[in-house]
């Protein structure tokens, strides 16, 4: 498989080869056409496989194919990360892959000032990147609101509860658009991890690597 047979658009395209990528991993060939088909995703990869630009470029293709302003405090993609160093990485992946259109990324964290964040969503982010906790953070400070979502990314499911996010997570699902895209990312599947994913996917297609 190639890159170019997986419909992605010239811009994602001529990204990927200014990053030096010439062949999709595993995931990114099979995660690829369903995320861009609109369909939920259980991908079941560790760190390391290219799971990050396996959700971000179809991510980035459907916002660019179907361009809209990003809500005022508000954002069009959530990414949910269980440590800030993750995070940061996952936001500086979007930034990379979507050099060639003009897509927002924003990244928040605790452990740091609020007021810069605060600044950076007031005007609404295409693509938002965050750990729980700051996340709950602003939406309770209503500098935050998650109802324009359209696609919405837990990444690490495992390492999110076992360190503690579960009710983070449970209070920020009902916050959702029920009319959204969730793509759930966990390296191991135990029951909990499953009961969760039952909770938040509907109908979705699953790849393990
Ligand atoms: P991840 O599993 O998402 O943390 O990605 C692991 C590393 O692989 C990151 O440094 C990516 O930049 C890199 N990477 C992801 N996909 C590809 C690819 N198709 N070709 C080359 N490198 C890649």
């Amino acid at each position: 498989t190639k890159f170019t047979d997986l419909g992605l658009s010239a811009p994602v395209l001529d990204a990927l080869a200014a990053e030096g990528y010439e062949t999709p991993t595993p995931i990114q060939a099979q995660a690829i056409p369903t995320v861009l088909a609109g369909r939920d995703l259980m991908g079941i990869a560790q760190t390391g496989t290219g799971k990050t630009a396996a959700f971000a470029l179809p991510i980035i293709e459907r916002l660019a194919a179907n361009p809209r302003v990003a809500p005022r405090r508000g954002c069009r993609v959530l990414v949910l990360s269980p440590t800030r160093e993750l995070a940061s990485q996952i936001a500086e992946s979007f930034q990379s892959y979507s050099r060639n259109l003009k897509l927002s990324v924003a990244v928040v964290f605790g452990g740091v000032a609020a007021g810069p964040q605060v600044r950076k969503l007031s005007g609404g982010v295409d693509i938002l990147v965050a750990t729980p906790g700051r996340l709950l953070d602003h939406i309770d400070g209503k500098m935050l609101r998650l109802d324009q979502v359209e696609h919405f990314v837990l990444d690490e499911a495992d390492q999110m509860l076992d360190l503690g996010f579960i009710h983070a997570i449970r209070r920020i699902l009902p916050m959702l658009p029920h009319r959204r895209q969730t793509l759930f990312f966990s390296a191991t599947m135990p029951k909990a991890i499953k009961d969760l994913a039952d909770a938040m996917l509907r109908d979705p297609a699953t790849v393990a690597v």
